[in-house]
């Protein structure tokens, strides 16, 4: 495998880097030393000099199978060769129908609907504009006031970005959409610092939305969007009783509650979905990612059935929902999602990370809090198969000391992420345990080394 890659490897010309204007990059430091991947098979990458990397970031918290799954790849390659393109808009092909099923299957009781996007940024806005025009059906159309929490991360688009509560992803770009307001994150250290799975102090954070009810009345409250486990700002835990408590709330008070799962989907966490795995049912859940093992492009809303059932009124030619886009379901993505489902399913991925596992999540936290006591570090949290290693910063120059961390770990041959001070680790679900020892020893490594 090594040989074969270093043959493609060394194939590979770094092509001219000036045209392309990279996303969430510092385009300027990469093109002085460009970061190029080649090529990918289970737990690694090989970089266009043929070096293998280990893969301790799942590409983007999306290949939970790991690479390059034979599966999903003849799953692509014969739905291009047997159908390019169907129009999702008054037309439809199996394997959309078959996917949705498929979703339903592993998704909490009760939510039985399956609405296809491209993104987990479309999912969101899908989800937003699906609670505004739910109230709207049922007749309280006044239910226009969206709320998020403070360091949430909800994708790009307007929409989310205005429920989003990450200042870098906002302050340049207006108001995106008005009416808005945000809960408190639960981020507490002084009281939860290096707790290992759900911190034991916070649930009372979710009183935030009594706040807000108080503040602009439930009739005015659409939807509450959280991620069960923030990813994108540091890796954050939610507190016991935390999601619970949100849960009762939004019921007393109409208000429909929307995980965002786009990280936490399929896996990452020890069941199918996080709403399983802490035992609180939403009303609406948005995924990507892991969907497809990030091998082509989809996001989803999984809906309860009653949502779909509301919106299911007025004559029968007239179309319910005016929102879709030009590639929801598309047949390459749900013959990609089905073969990723199958092979969740044959090794039992879904739920490896979690009690019914071989102990690999345990190890991986027993790892993870190793790099306790090793300098910089000033926090470690997990959860499954997600690990956060929250950096002193450098003062004044926030991200930089992660930001080199990454750097050394990636000229060590292991890829991992960092967000702010923070890194951000979700290794592929078929991880082993030599792959946690070697990630963890180069993160320490790095750490022993770094300014
Ligand atoms: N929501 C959450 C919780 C995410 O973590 C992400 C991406 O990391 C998104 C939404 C956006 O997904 P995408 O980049 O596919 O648009």
């Amino acid at each position: 495998l090594m040989q074969a890659a270093e043959a493609i490897g060394s194939h590979v010309a770094t092509p001219d880097l000036g045209a392309y204007w990279m996303p969430f990059t510092a385009n300027r430091q990469f093109k002085q030393a460009p970061r190029l991947l080649a090529r990918a098979s289970g737990m690694h990458y090989w970089d266009v000099q043929g070096r293998e990397v280990l893969d301790g970031v799942a590409g983007l918290w999306c290949v939970n199978a790991g690479h390059n799954r034979p599966r999903i790849t003849a799953a692509i390659q014969k739905q291009a060769a047997d159908m390019d393109f169907a129009p999702p808009f008054q037309m439809g092909h199996p394997k959309a129908f078959e996917l949705a099923s498929r979703i339903v299957q592993i998704a909490p009781a009760g939510m039985g609907k399956v609405f296809f996007a491209n993104s987990g940024s479309e999912a969101v806005d899908t989800a937003l504009k699906m609670a505004l025009a739910y109230h709207r059906v049922r007749g309280e159309g006044t239910r226009t006031r969206l709320l998020g929490r403070d360091r949430g991360y909800h994708g790009v688009n307007f929409g989310g970005i205005s429920v989003g509560g990450m200042v870098g992803n906002r302050k340049h770009f207006g108001l995106a959409v008005a009416g808005v307001d945000h809960l408190r994150h639960t981020h507490d250290p002084a009281r939860n610092a290096y707790s290992n799975g759900q911190p034991a102090h916070g649930a009372e954070f979710a009183d935030d939305l009594e706040k807000l009810v108080a503040m602009h009345d439930a009739s005015n409250i659409a939807a509450v969007i959280v991620e069960p486990i923030a990813g994108s700002t540091g890796v954050l835990v939610p507190p016991m009783g935390y999601l619970q408590k949100l849960r009762e709330l939004c019921t007393k008070h109409g208000i429909l509650l929307i995980f965002d799962e786009v990280i936490t989907g399929f896996g990452r966490t020890g069941a199918p979905f996080a709403a399983q795995t802490f035992g609180v049912t939403p009303d609406l859940i948005t995924c990507a990612k892991g969907l497809t093992n990030g091998a082509v492009p989809m996001g989803a809303v999984i809906a309860k059935d009653e949502i779909y059932e509301t919106f299911m009124q007025g004559p029968e030619h007239m179309i319910e929902f005016l929102h879709g886009y030009t590639y929801s379901g598309h047949p390459l993505a749900c013959a990609a999602g089905l073969g990723t489902l199958d092979t969740y399913a044959e090794e039992g991925l879904l739920t490896r990370a979690g009690p019914q596992g071989d102990g690999i999540a345990a190890y991986f936290a027993q790892g993870v809090h190793s790099l306790k006591g090793e300098p910089h570090v000033i926090d470690v949290r997990n959860h499954g198969l997600v690990g956060g290693i929250e950096l002193q910063g450098i003062a004044g120059e926030p991200t930089k000391r992660a930001f080199s961390v990454f750097l050394d770990c990636w000229a060590q041959g292991v890829l991992i992420r960092t967000t702010g001070d923070t890194i951000a680790l979700s290794p592929p679900l078929i991880i082993e345990r030599g792959h946690v020892d070697r990630i963890v020893e180069t993160i320490r490594t790095a750490l022993r080394r770094a300014a």
